[in-house]
């Protein structure tokens, strides 16, 4: 083991899979959550090639196979008739290839591997709340008066980050006009083509939705994700729950199968889609941020997790073979290679919206002629290509 000992605040996927990759280099790890329990939301999550490949390099190859669900095509189609594209590898000739996993399966995934080298290296009910940092060492400090000290900390604790405020300020969210619906719905309540693994995005002159199965052991699930555009929302919380009548409204005339998937949702929740403005350095002396925490987005490309999964490959390379002494100069080396890219990704995510919605896909006479413009192959090229051939694991750092 190195002197080196890294505090990580937040239990999620890029606090784990940080964990996770700083244990496999020989660096010792605390990861204090704030939930008494590990667990994830109900909902699905695709990873990305640039994701996988990270997965993968961290001993995970047979651990995800068993929980990828295996996306065959991915498709866009219209939000009234249902009329499809398909817009992956075939088409491309690139590897768009997608996993479809279930996020609670993918966290146990994590949680099963840090604590295969490290037993006790997550501790739950431990909300971080502040920290203090000297030349040697950073202490951080807890709610409930507790106190742990480390040579550095890592703010993996999401969206409203207190590590992001004690470090950086406050950083106030600007409400993008749209918001999300998700739900999970058990594939027997639905028509059998519902099973097909196929991740479908649906294209709508103001909403759009995601949609794609996933599973968790033998039960399968169809997991949806629909944004909508709306001028009259104010939280921001994934775990707000919304009526059917309410998702509905947002989704009227909609082909039947949206509407099946609305009404046989288990729960319904929704949540306001905000951006801030990115940070142009992550780092602040011993203390590093990565994931939500720095560079929350809208999740139009779904690359929110694969993002974080990124960050703490190349936060793991930046500080492994360094002593206590190198901490702050590594932590410099891990911002400088990841901030552009995060701060890219937010904004080509936020750009997306006005992709997937628009007025030409209102009217029958101009939506076919939109989606064969904005949805070609060398469209999908442009888009996803520079996203998913990044190598976190040899990008130079
Ligand atoms: C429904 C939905 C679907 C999505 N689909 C995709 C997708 O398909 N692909 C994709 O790449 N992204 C997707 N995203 C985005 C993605 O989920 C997030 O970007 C990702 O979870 C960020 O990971 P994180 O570890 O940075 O933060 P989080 O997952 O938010 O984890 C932060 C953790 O920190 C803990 N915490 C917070 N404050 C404190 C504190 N003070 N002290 C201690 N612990 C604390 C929290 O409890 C939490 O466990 C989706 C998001 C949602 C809501």
């Amino acid at each position: 083991m190195s002197e080196q000992h890294v505090i990580i605040a937040g239990g999620g996927m890029g606090g784990l899979t940080a964990a996770l990759a700083l244990l496999r280099r020989g660096i010792d790890v605390d990861v204090y959550e704030q939930a008494p329990q590990l667990r994830e939301l109900g909902a699905g999550l695709w990873i990305s090639p640039n994701g996988t490949r990270v997965l993968r390099e961290l001993g995970l190859t047979e651990a995800i196979d068993a929980i990828n669900l295996g996306a065959r095509d991915r498709v866009v189609r219209l939000w009234d008739s249902g009329e499809q594209w398909s817009v992956y590898t075939r088409q491309t000739g690139s590897d768009h290839n997608l996993l479809m996993v279930m996020r609670s399966e993918l966290h146990r995934v994590l949680v099963e591997a840090v604590q295969a080298i490290k037993p006790g290296a997550i501790h739950l009910d431990a909300r971080v709340a502040g920290f203090t940092q000297d030349e040697q060492s950073v202490q951080v400090q807890f709610e409930d008066g507790r106190v742990a000290s480390g040579t550095a900390l890592v703010g993996a604790d999401g969206l409203h980050s207190k590590v992001r405020a004690a470090a950086f300020g406050p950083s106030p969210g600007r409400f993008t006009n749209a918001i999300a619906w998700r739900g999970l719905v058990p594939v027997q309540r639905l028509a059998p083509h519902h099973r097909e693994p196929v991740a479908s995005t649906w294209l709508g002159s103001t909403a759009h939705v995601t949609s794609y199965p996933v599973r968790r052991g033998e039960q399968e699930y169809v997991s949806f994700s629909g944004q909508a555009e709306s001028s009259k929302w104010t939280v921001e919380s994934w775990s707000e729950q919304g009526s059917i009548a309410e998702c509905l409204q947002d989704f009227q005339g909609w082909h039947q199968d949206i509407i099946d998937l609305v009404e046989n949702a288990e729960t319904l929740y929704k949540w306001g889609l905000f951006v801030r403005d990115t940070l142009p350095n992550w780092s602040n002396g011993r203390v590093t941020l990565m994931g939500d925490a720095c560079h929350p987005m809208v999740p139009y490309l779904g690359q929110g997790v694969n993002m974080a999964i990124e960050d703490a490959c190349v936060l793991a390379r930046a500080l492994a073979g360094g002593s206590a002494q190198d901490t702050q100069a590594a932590l410099q080396r891990y911002s400088g290679a990841r901030a552009e890219r995060g701060a890219l990704t937010v904004q080509r995510s936020l750009g997306m919206q006005y992709v997937f919605h628009n007025p030409k896909l209102g009217n029958p006479e101009t939506a076919i002629g939109y989606v064969n413009e904005n949805w070609s192959p060398a469209k999908m090229k442009e888009r996803y290509d520079w996203l998913f051939s990044y190598d976190a694991n040899t990008v130079a750092i």
